[in-house]
């Protein structure tokens, strides 16, 4: 077989050569060491929070060696494509705070790597094709879907490896010149597979999360393009990675199973091989048992789940922080209050197993994370949210701009502040009551006070107050009065003697508690009233006269 003939026959519309693509996608020039990373999601429409979990390892390697990190899209299957979907992946990456240097962009590229959509680079995946051909490594295969299953059908009835290589290549291996030019005349579909070698050979990649990984060489003639000429993820990964200059491939393990087609393609194309880093699938608990995340039955494995419920960014962060490096906890210990950028990530921290998505652990690290944000940051981080999510309430925050302000910096400055904000949905809701508008009695009042004394303490509580009080003299007067409608100022002596008085402090307070925020749990009531303000104030306690 005269191969150069043949390949001239494949491509004929290829003029250009490996070298030229050299040169127009030269090394980069970054200082030694500076690593190369990309995430490579597949614009489905569905955004996964392993594809945020893939991308802050990728983004964290770059960024902290001074190195590049780019978005690929992989759109090879146009038949999971969904329209819009590029703008959801960047959309979703921005929310979470992933920003590339380079890449596909809403409206087209940045960089000088591109096209970074794989439909745009069949051009490029031609000229490599054409060269696999001429070097006799890859052939024009014409089998149809029936002959496939055929010989699939076979394989699983005598037990054998399915797939094709070896004896079940051979018929198309063998096609002449002639036959190929016939089958292409006739304008039979077909696909181009690489020539495997069916060899016990063994290799080892040594991959930077999970150690040395030893396999059989590749054996298969696996398709390289498909029938439309568009690459399958294997070729596309290899050229892509090697013209981008890709230094590390973080992806899942569940490619680990293609290694070895993505080690024979880089031998064959005679290029080094990048540092591989393939990540564990992500988990959650079932009971005792661990499984994998689903589509169908998870909501938590859509990164949309997080920007629905308003997930703080940083929070996000810190969690898969905890989740990707074993000592990134101790750390943050050791280190309150700076960035989580600073901390020194490091690939050899990570295990090979076990990421498991837990939501109640993602919950109290939001709320310690919330709960350590000064509040003008949570304030604009909250409109941010609500702008897109919750415009009703983004008008009362903005109308009421230094009220909120005042309220997200309700318990900040105590010892130990309030932990009340977990994501900004919840948050919402949680502050509701500070607007009018949104301000509900959702709690009963205490049944301990009957009405006639509520009306008079309500009453006398309302003729003794001044906003001016500080909280020490302004406890001094809800103290007395309280004591003096027959109630105890302190708890113990209530649940001593039940029968000397009507109540205690507790109930007093929480009539006072629930008629200005309309629930029973809230932040402290002095506080609380100098955020709403003297008139509403007022205005909430006449409601109970
Ligand atoms: N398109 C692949 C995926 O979505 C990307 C794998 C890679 O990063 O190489 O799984």
């Amino acid at each position: 077989m005269d191969n150069k003939e043949l390949a001239r026959l494949l491509f004929p519309d290829v003029t250009l050569t490996m070298e030229d693509m050299e040169a127009r996608y030269p090394a980069r020039a970054l200082p030694e060491g500076a690593c190369v990373t990309r995430i490579g999601p597949s614009p489905t429409g569905f955004v996964h929070l392993g594809n945020l979990y893939n991308a802050i390892i990728a983004e964290r390697i770059a960024h902290q060696s001074g190195g590049v990190f780019f978005l690929r899209i992989e759109d090879t299957d146009n038949k999971r494509e969904v329209e819009g979907a590029v703008d959801i992946i960047i959309n979703a990456m921005g929310y979470f705070g992933v920003r590339f240097d380079e890449g596909a962009v809403s409206d087209g590229d940045k960089g000088d790597y591109g096209p970074y959509r794989q439909r745009q680079r069949r051009e490029i995946y031609h000229v490599y094709a054409k060269h696999l051909v001429e070097i006799g490594l890859a052939y024009p295969c014409f089998m149809t879907a029936e002959e496939l299953d055929e010989i699939r059908a076979k394989q699983e009835a005598n037990k054998e490896t399915t797939g094709i290589y070896g004896p079940y290549a051979e018929a198309s291996r063998s096609l002449t010149l002639e036959q190929i030019r016939e089958n292409l005349r006739q304008g039979k579909p077909w696909v181009l597979r690489y020539r495997g070698t069916v060899t016990d050979e063994r290799f080892t990649v040594d991959d930077a999360i999970r150690g040395p990984q030893n396999n059989v060489r590749n054996y298969e003639d696996f398709v390289l393009l498909k029938s439309d000429g568009i690459p399958t993820y294997h070729m596309a990964h290899v050229i892509d990675d090697h013209l981008m200059r890709s230094t590390h491939i973080i992806r899942g393990e569940e490619w680990l199973p293609s290694l070895p087609k993505h080690v024979e393609l880089f031998r064959a194309f005679g290029w080094p091989l990048p540092i591989y880093c393939h990540t564990a699938t992500l988990q959650k608990m079932e009971g005792a048992s661990k499984r994998k995340l689903s589509k169908r039955k998870d909501p938590e494995l859509a990164l949309a789940y997080y920007q629905q419920e308003g997930i703080c960014q940083n929070a996000v962060w810190e969690f898969l922080l905890t989740l990707l490096n074993s000592n990134y906890e101790e750390w943050r210990l050791a280190n309150p209050g700076v960035s989580y950028l600073d901390f020194p990530f490091s690939l050899s921290k990570m295990s090979g197993s076990g990421a498991l998505v837990d939501l109640e652990k993602l919950n109290d690290v939001s709320k310690s994370v919330i709960s350590a944000m000064p509040a003008d940051e949570v304030y604009r981080c909250l409109l941010d949210w609500c702008n897109v999510y919750n415009q009703p309430f983004a008008g009362l925050l903005t109308r009421y701009r230094e009220r909120a302000l005042l309220a997200l910096n309700v318990g900040k400055n105590s010892a130990k502040p309030r932990k009340d904000l977990v994501n900004w949905k919840q948050a919402c809701d949680f502050l509701r009551f500070y607007f009018d508008e949104t301000f509900q009695v959702e709690d009963e009042l205490p049944p301990e006070i009957d009405e006639t004394t509520r009306r008079t303490f309500v009453a006398r509580y309302l003729e003794s107050y001044d906003h001016g009080d500080d909280p020490a003299v302004w406890f001094d007067k809800v103290k007395a009065l309280t004591a003096e409608l027959g109630f105890a100022v302190k708890p113990k002596d209530y649940k001593k003697n039940p029968e000397l008085y009507k109540g205690s402090i507790v109930h007093t307070t929480n009539l006072l508690r629930i008629a200005l925020t309309g629930r029973a749990n809230a932040p402290d009531i002095w506080e609380v009233s100098h955020v709403l303000g003297e008139e509403v104030v007022r205005s909430r306690l006449e409601k109970l006269l």
